[in-house]
């Protein structure tokens, strides 16, 4: 059933450079920072990164460890149920490191931590606080689901960031097939609204699609996502990590990407990036400044 031993050939992309790109890298090395964008090997690293000239730079950062305590199918993530310990010196250093890198805007993401009482929650909150206490760096927190406990939620949508955002992954029909058993719309859902009720000036979400989902139930799921005043929603191409993850069931073609951009926009999304190798945090800074800022 797989289809995805030939990819199509949209989905090659140059190897990134630049000279802000080969600065940023070095800086990094000194910093010892954990990137999603190095990690993931994300195909839009030197866009992202190459801020400069107008642009701005942005990376995504991951906090509380390299070892989730769920097992998503589409996810490369190391897992186990019992992680290392939080580091507590991470928030300060993390925000010190952020903060003389000289980025735009950062996505802060993390494992999930179910293993812990408040499951990283006011380890965010913290990190959170550091960062905009000594830099004006924008800031995306990009979190879990926190199992749906809303006084995590609200520790870190009040934390004085400038985006929640927190992933449906999936439209809701294809949840269980998807996402960890611990995760699922509703409550994801439920996530995204009461950060909005806790001070998040802007929600976002981000969609996987190839994974098998109809037209129709994309559409549902816009329209069920601005029922809850989801502001901001990113389209990608799912692509396989591993063969022992979730198979490709489709390649979307550039053109269904951009009828979903035009689809959404039209429902009164603030911001809406859709193409094969947008990621949740693609080019971030840049809608933030061009719409929000200005
Ligand atoms: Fe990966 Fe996040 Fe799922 Fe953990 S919760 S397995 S990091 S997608
Ligand atoms: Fe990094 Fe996200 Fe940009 Fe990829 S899309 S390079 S993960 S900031």
């Amino acid at each position: 059933r797989d289809k995805t031993t030939r990819k199509p050939t949209w989905l090659k992309r140059e190897v990134p450079g630049g000279a802000r790109y080969t600065e940023i890298k070095a800086k990094l090395r000194e910093l010892k920072l954990a990137t999603v964008c190095e990690e993931a090997k994300c195909p839009n690293l030197g866009e992202c990164w190459g801020g400069g000239e107008g642009r701005t730079a942005t990376a995504t950062i991951m906090i509380m460890g390299d070892t989730c305590t769920r097992g998503c199918r589409f996810c490369a993530v190391k897992t186990s149920r019992a992680p290392p310990p939080l580091d507590k010196d991470e928030p300060a250093n993390v925000s010190k490191a952020i903060a003389a890198w000289g980025l735009d805007y950062v996505v802060l993401t993390s494992v999930d931590r179910d293993d812990i009482e408040d499951q990283g929650a006011g380890h965010f909150r913290e990190t959170v606080q550091r960062l905009k206490g000594q830099s004006d760096v924008l800031v995306e927190a990009l979190t879990p689901d926190f199992r749906g406990e809303k006084h995590l939620v609200e520790l870190v949508a009040s934390s004085g960031l400038d985006v929640y955002a927190h992933n449906v992954e999936t439209v809701p029909e294809l949840q269980a097939d998807v996402r960890d058993r611990r995760a699922n719309w509703d409550q994801s859902i439920e996530v995204l609204k009461h950060a909005k009720k806790s001070g998040a000036k802007i929600t976002k979400t981000s969609i996987m699609l190839g994974l098998g989902e109809t037209h129709d139930q994309v559409i549902n799921a816009l329209k069920l996502l601005r029922e809850a005043d989801v502001d901001v929603v990113t389209f990608g191409q799912y692509m396989r990590p591993t063969k022992k993850h979730l198979a490709v069931v489709e390649y979307i073609t550039p053109e269904a990407f951009k009828r979903y951009q035009e689809i959404a926009e039209g429902m009164g999304f603030l911001y809406v990036a859709s193409g094969a190798m947008v990621r949740s945090s693609y080019k971030a800074g840049e809608f933030f400044l061009a719409n929000v800022i200005k």
